[in-house]
Parts: structure tokens; sequence; C-alpha cells
């Protein structure tokens, strides 16, 4: 018989909508065996108890869109518009630094960020994904592991003609390999990819019975670009090829024309939108009530550490609700639930794993965050998502649990040498200063 963890001594999120006061919660590895009320279980006698003191236990945080390795760039070119951020500082960065060996330490890096700070699900996107993989499950993180491909030489794939070949080599690899990792497609974007690449993309996708997403109209550049190269905007371009029925996720969607968000939903595609990154490129502004009202499942992404700087969903619940307020002139919009919704429920759905996490319920896995219950700044708790969503941030963190095993225990990370990790980022990083 598998090891039954019990966790009480605080207030439930079970899911934006059930908060227990008193709240128990009761796993094995195989998944979540309770959730309620503390009153309403007892406990066998041989169950692990873990008491959190007043601490909130709450799902997991899902980060639907990020480029892990790219923790190396954080801080390395700030204050700048998308355009000449990516073209004239990371691309070359990129080309130089990139390997299979920084994308293998760098997203261990990453991933000790976000399970310290309390997301227990990623969607990567970006190269080298093998090393990416192996980090992930290193980690004990769960991960949806996208492989990148774009028309120009990547550090994996020097022939760009060769690009959906070694993508499927990838995901035959990992497909069934670990419950953790579920490997999945990235086609850059419309003006990185054409229509071909873009074509051969959704083709594998559904061969393989995976997921694949893209960039979509991050900024008015882009849509321009996307005009000019193909006479149409960036999701009308993707639907003249018949490419956006099958599309799982489009990031970002911060410069949709009237019309795009309920074209989207019509398709079924899902919305990753990340605020943080919009803003400080001054990219432009997802506007989630009106995407969750035009019938879209709408999740919350970081970015790259790059461009946002830090790995936060804390963070980004947060923005994404202050931001929605002041876009409308309307308090009432993007209210705590729902931007804990889109961190967690919507999350899962956005990246096919609605049926494993985003919500703490019977059957689902145990991906469980519990909070500090001494921090001032989580004093006193009237309401439970207020407190996530308005006051709490990753340092508040105290326990982590991925499929019931627990990888953070009193704010330590339990499955990799983090200093051995940051000390290996800050060698590499004292080369690419200096390029
Ligand atoms: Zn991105």
């Amino acid at each position: 018989m598998s090891q039954i963890t019990v966790i009480a001594g605080g207030p439930l999120i079970a899911d934006v909508k059930t908060v227990f006061a008193k709240g128990l919660l009761a796993f094995d590895d195989q998944g979540v065996i309770y959730a309620g009320e503390a009153a309403g279980y007892d406990p066998p006698a041989h169950a692990r108890r873990l008491d959190v003191q007043g601490g909130l236990i709450m799902p997991g945080l899902i980060n639907a869109h990020c480029h892990g390795a790219m923790t190396l760039f954080r801080g390395l070119a700030d204050d700048l518009l998308l355009e000449d951020w990516l073209h004239k500082h990371i691309f070359k960065a990129e080309a130089r630094f990139v390997g299979p060996a920084m994308v293998g330490l760098c997203t261990r890096l990453a991933a000790a960020e976000m399970l310290l700070g309390g997301t227990t699900t990623v969607c990567d996107a970006y190269f080298c994904m093998d090393q990416a993989a192996e980090a992930y499950q290193a980690a004990g993180m769960r991960a949806v592991v996208a492989q990148g491909i774009l028309d120009f030489p990547t550090a994996d794939c020097p022939d760009p003609a060769r690009n959906l070949d070694l993508a499927r080599q990838f995901i035959q690899r990992w497909q069934g390999v670990s419950p953790l990792i579920t490997p999945a497609l990235f086609a850059h974007s419309v003006y990185t990819c054409s229509p071909q690449t873009l074509t051969g993309v959704a083709d594998l996708a559904r061969e393989l019975g995976v997921i694949w997403m893209t960039h979509l109209s991050e900024t008015v550049a882009e849509v321009a670009l996307t005009r000019r190269m193909h006479n149409n905007t960036p999701p009308r371009h993707l639907e003249a090829l018949g490419l956006l029925d099958g599309l799982n996720v489009a990031v970002h969607c911060s410069a949709l024309a009237p019309g795009e968000a309920e074209l989207l939903a019509q398709r079924g595609v899902a919305v990753a939108s990340c605020v943080e990154s919009n803003m400080k490129l001054s990219s432009g502004l997802a506007h989630i009530p009106t995407l969750r009202a035009a019938g879209l499942t709408v999740a919350l992404g970081t970015d790259g550490a790059a461009s946002n700087n830090d790995l936060s969903m804390f963070g980004e619940m947060r923005l994404d609700a202050l931001t929605s307020k002041i876009y409308s002139a309307d308090p009432s919009c993007l209210p705590a639930s729902q931007a804990l919704d889109c961190a967690t429920r919507q999350g899962a759905r956005a990246l096919g794993l609605g049926a494993v996490c985003g919500r703490l319920a019977p059957g689902l896995a145990a991906d469980v965050v519990i909070l500090r219950g001494d921090e001032p700044r989580l004093q006193p708790m009237y309401n439970p998502l207020s407190l996530v969503v308005y006051a709490a941030g990753a340092a508040d963190v105290r326990h982590v649990f991925v499929a019931g095993r627990q990888v953070v225990e009193n704010g330590r990370l339990l499955t990799m040498d983090l200093a051995q990790i940051m000390a290996g980022v800050r060698q590499l990083a004292v080369d690419v200063g200096r390029a």
C-alpha cells in the first residue's frame, strides 16, 4: 500500500468555488483521496500527517508559457521594445550560448525557482528539449516540454530543413516515459515559421497526438509585419492556412483585432496570456475579461525570465487582475477568484491536463502548495482567494508536493542541489556578460 499523506490545520482551496475553512487533504502517489472539511475524514492510523499551522493549502500553480533556460539571460537586456530586444540582443545571445549543457543547467534553475514559488506545472517551449525534460524530471516538476521550431538554425537544429524530423524524434523519445513529462511542439511564430513549417508542425502534432502552440499577435508591429508578409493578421493567416482549428495554445494575443477572440474561441484555441512580459516590453495588453467573455480558456504564463524577469505566478495573477481593472476602468474586472482560476484550472485545461491537475479533487494528482501561516502580510484571512492573489508572493510558499511527492519542505528544495545549480549558472553568466 502506498503512503497516505494527510495535510490539515489550515484553510483549503480545492478550487476557486470550493474553499474549506478547516480543510483537510489526503492523498498518495496515485492522487487525491479526500479534499474537504477536516471533520469529514478519518485518517488511517498509518498516514503521514502534516499540520500546516494556519497556512493555506491550495492547488499548485500552472505556468502555461515559459522558456525555462532563458533564466541565463535574466536582466541581460531590459527596457527595450520586443523587436530590438529580440533581434539585437536575445537571438544573438541564444545563437552563441544555447546548447544542451546550458539548457540542462538553466532549466534546472528555472524549475527550482518555480517549485520554490508554488508553480507545480510548466509549459516550457524552447530548444534542446531532451535536456529540459531531463531537468524537469530531476526537479520532480510536472512539465509540458515543447520542442521549438523555426526557419533559421537553432542550437539543436543547425539545418532548418530537418527541424520537423528532429521534433518527431524528440516526441517519440518522451511519449510515455514519465507521467510528469508531456512532450509537445512549439512553432515560434508566424513571422519565423513559413506556412509550410506551420503546416508541418500542425500535421505532426495531429499525427503524434500532442499539443502545439505558437506566439500569436504579441505586438502591433508583429501584426503589421504579418500583414506585409501574408496580407493577413496572425490569427487570420493561420485560419487561411486551415491551422487555427487544431492549434491548442495561442501565446500572448495582446494585439488581437476585433472579432479575433471570438474566432479563436470558435476554433477551440486556448490563450496563454503573459501580461508581465507584455508590460515590460510595452507590447500591449491581452484583456483577459474580454477573452473570457468570448468563451476562451485563458491561462497565464510568465514567458522567459529575460522579459519578466522572474517566474512567479503570484506576480502574474496579481498583475493580470490589476491591469484588467485599469484597462476597463472597472475594479470588478477579473476578481481574485478568476485570476486564480486562470492560474490553476484554466491553465491545466489549456495544456490538455484538465483531468490531471489544476484543482484538488479525488482522482486528480496531488499537486499541492502550502503557504506559510506566520507571514505578517498574510494576516488576517477573511477571504483566502483574495489573500493568494492580492497579498501572497512566491516567498510565502512553505511546502510543495507534485504527484504526491514532496519537492519543497520549509522553503527548501528537496530534489536537486540548488547551490551547485546557481554556482553553475553564475559561472556561465560571466561569459554571457563579457560577450
Ligand atoms: Zn514566449
